[in-house]
């Protein structure tokens, strides 16, 4: 098993699609995507999310608030 749980993981999500994230933790994260499905899953939703949301939004970069607002609603 990886270092990094599921829970680091998924608050690690926008950072790491971002590439905000350290080389290291990137390559932790990776690692967990391969063995954990669920994770997987979450992570290409939220590609798939972002990738909506930057189709949008392409006069500017997207707002924090309108992540914020969205992550909320993901984990409700
Ligand atoms: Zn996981």
């Amino acid at each position: 098993m990886s270092e990094i749980d599921c829970e680091q993981v998924l608050q690690l999500v926008w950072q790491f699609l971002d590439g905000e994230v350290e080389e290291v933790r990137y390559r932790e994260i990776e690692a967990h995507l391969a063995e954990c499905a669920n994770c997987e899953g979450r992570v290409s939703f939220e590609r798939r999310l972002r990738t909506l949301i930057e189709t949008k939004c392409q006069e500017g970069p997207v707002p924090v608030e309108l992540k914020r607002r969205l992550f909320k609603f993901l984990e409700g």
